[in-house]
């Protein structure tokens, strides 16, 4: 089923799973943590896609995996070095394997980027005017503290509305662990006229390895809270775990109180993870997330 369409019903549930490095036994675990999370019934699944190459493999198989056992995928889709002909190809094979919807983005760059990067698809938009063809349900990707490259968070709305002309039927965030920058982005896509539902994205914090990725991966401004609870726990790995997934539950049931249209987790690929932040939010998702 096409997400815009679930969003007009209910608020989703959503997880993000991303193609193990390596093939052979490693897509067997994700299959299992994929059987996990279906028992968590979420509205849909996002599978990543590595924008140069690297953890890209399997990527489309693993969304043809999630439609046939049952789950929604979101498969996400990056122009960063495509050629129009490789983007034809993954276009046609999702298709080929159901699925209807996809994340479009322009991807990470690397570190030793030139303009020839991303010549064809320079940004999301320029991908979402190109897959259009295949009638796709499109989503894009948004910053709750700004885009890293965009000088100003006004400069990325202004790119946001872009994205909305160019097909994007919903947003998801990337990771913040404070909640007032997703309230400052929606109020402000929306002063710029920007209406399509803006699916926050939540990463629960479960161990030191983790910190390093949250901070590497978006630059979010971490809270004094949340960093007192890192250098406080940080000695007892199941403390900062605990501690960790109830920050993610509380970021949650705020941001559903104050009317978010569903709730994206960052799983990192952990089952455990999900599970563990569905059980303390049973009640919510049973009353706030049904038709
Ligand atoms: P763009 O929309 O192209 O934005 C990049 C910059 O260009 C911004 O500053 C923006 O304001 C500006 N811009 C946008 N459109 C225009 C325009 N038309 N003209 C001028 N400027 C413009 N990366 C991966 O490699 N694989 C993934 O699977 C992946 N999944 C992600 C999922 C989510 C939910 C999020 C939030 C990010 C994800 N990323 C992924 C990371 C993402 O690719 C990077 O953040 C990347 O730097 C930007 O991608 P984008 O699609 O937002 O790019």
């Amino acid at each position: 089923m096409r997400i815009d369409e679930i969003l007009k019903k209910k608020r989703t549930l959503s997880f993000e799973v991303f193609p193990p490095k390596k093939g052979g036994g490693e897509i067997d675990k994700l299959f299992e943590t994929i059987d996990g999370l279906k028992a968590l019934n979420p509205d849909f699944i996002s599978v990543t896609y590595g924008a140069s190459g690297s953890n890209a493999r399997g990527a489309a198989e693993i969304a043809g995996r999630l439609k046939t056992v049952g789950i929604e995928p979101l498969a996400h889709v990056t122009g960063g070095p495509s050629t129009p002909a490789e983007i034809d190809a993954l276009s046609k094979k999702l298709k080929s394997l159901g699925v209807e919807n996809v994340l479009a983005l322009r991807g990470d760059k690397p570190s030793e980027y030139t303009a020839e990067y991303c010549k064809h698809f320079p940004h999301a938009s320029d991908l979402e005017s190109y897959i259009k063809k295949y009638g796709f349900c499109m989503g894009a990707a948004c910053y709750p503290e700004g885009h890293v490259e965009s000088a100003t968070l006004y400069d990325d709305i202004e790119n946001l509305k872009k994205k909305v002309d160019c097909g994007a039927a919903f947003f998801i965030t990337q990771m913040f662990y404070d909640n007032a920058y997703y309230y400052r982005l929606l109020n402000e896509a929306r002063r710029a006229g920007v209406n399509i539902p803006i699916i926050p994205g939540v990463m629960p914090l479960t161990g030191l390895k983790n910190i390093a990725k949250i901070k590497s991966m978006c630059g979010s401004t971490l809270p004094i809270e949340f960093r007192n609870m890192i250098e406080v726990y940080s000695g007892s790995p199941t403390a900062l775990k605990e501690a960790g997934l109830n920050y993610a539950a509380y970021q949650i049931n705020d941001l559903i109180a104050k009317g978010a249209p569903g709730v994206h987790v960052y799983t990192m690929n952990r089952a455990d993870t999900a599970t563990e932040i569905v059980s303390r939010l049973k009640n919510v998702l049973n009353e706030f997330f049904t038709d």
